[in-house]
């Protein structure tokens, strides 16, 4: 499979089978806590990036083995937003597999288009992400492709929610001293209120990120962000919404586990909750990754990661 991966265990959205639409790492963004690392092609260009017709054939051949799974979800190495298909794949979707909830991992930036939002309307759960409504914040951040703005952002997201009746999420990615002041989350209460999302979820680093110097915002710090902004439904980000096994779609645990961490750095209790197996076996494969120079490992937060080695 080269556009499906996992599925794996989300935080959010529970076991969930993703479909990449860009190459490794196309994004109109270059967010300092991407877990899949720097941003090497910054575009906000709207085009075919992965044939349409080679993902439509893949989903088809994972989706007729009838798969466990609460959802499809677009995510992966970049923005799935700049794939011109986009709403080509989601009816396909909505056509010949509607027992499966789609949801959408998107950073915003193309949703000033009304072309963009058509290709959305369908799916069943969006989740946007807004990590500063001030400029310089949003600069500090997300590093964005010229032209980006958070005003553009916040534009898109007004006008994508009042076209769109499914459930939006909106997703607030905590980085302390930078928009999580008193000043910066005014404005970020300001622009909830014109956007009127169903549910904001606080996130803030779980994974290593694409700097080395930022650090996971304290719980402390994220009640007082959650307090800020009542009376909006805020959520903290906690565990995975969906313990329970998962196969890989494509059956073989070495592939997948290397198409899981080339997309999220994961930790052995991530992979083995992800994959459904006891963490000796997931070690077993991991470490013969590793000895292969598959795999390489890197300490963060909450332990060893393993990811992709870097080719030199
Ligand atoms: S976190 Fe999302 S929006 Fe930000 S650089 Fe990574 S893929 Fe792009």
């Amino acid at each position: 499979m080269k556009y499906l991966f996992g599925p794996v265990n989300s935080r959010r959205l529970g076991r969930s089978l993703g479909v990449d639409l860009v190459p490794i790492k196309t994004c109109s963004l270059n967010c300092i806590y991407c877990e899949c690392g720097e941003t090497t092609n910054c575009t906000d260009a709207i085009a075919e990036y992965v044939p349409t017709a080679e993902v439509v054939d893949e989903l088809r051949e994972c989706l007729q083995a009838c798969p466990l799974l609460d959802v499809i979800t677009f995510s992966g190495f970049g923005e799935p937003t700049l794939h011109s298909g986009l709403g080509e794949i989601v009816a396909f979707l909505r056509r010949e597999f509607p027992e499966y909830r789609v949801a959408l991992l998107t950073n915003a930036t193309r949703f000033d288009d009304p072309d963009v939002r058509r290709a959305v309307l369908a799916i069943d759960v969006i989740i946007p992400s807004l990590d500063a409504a001030g400029e310089d914040a949003f600069r500090k951040i997300a590093r964005p492709a010229p032209g980006i703005t958070a005003k553009r952002i916040i534009r898109g997201l007004v006008e994508l929610r009042r076209e769109y009746r499914g459930e939006m999420i909106l997703e607030l990615f905590i980085v302390s001293g930078i928009n999580d002041t008193e000043d910066e989350l005014k404005k970020l209460k300001e622009a909830i209120a014109m956007i009127g999302p169903d549910r904001v979820h606080l996130n803030t680093l779980d994974r290593p990120g694409a700097v080395e110097w930022i650090q996971p915002a304290p719980m402390d710090r994220l009640r007082f962000v959650a307090d800020f902004l009542a009376p909006y439904p805020v959520e903290i980000v906690g565990k995975p919404a969906h313990a329970g096994p998962v196969r890989p779609a494509g059956g073989d645990v070495a592939n997948t586990i290397v198409a899981t961490v080339a997309r999220r750095p994961s930790t052995l209790e991530d992979l083995s909750s992800a994959l459904g197996l006891p963490a000796a076996d997931v070690n077993r494969t991991v470490t013969r990754l590793m000895n292969d120079g598959v795999l390489e490992k890197r300490q963060s937060g909450r332990g060893n990661f393993y990811c992709l080695r870097e080719r030199t």
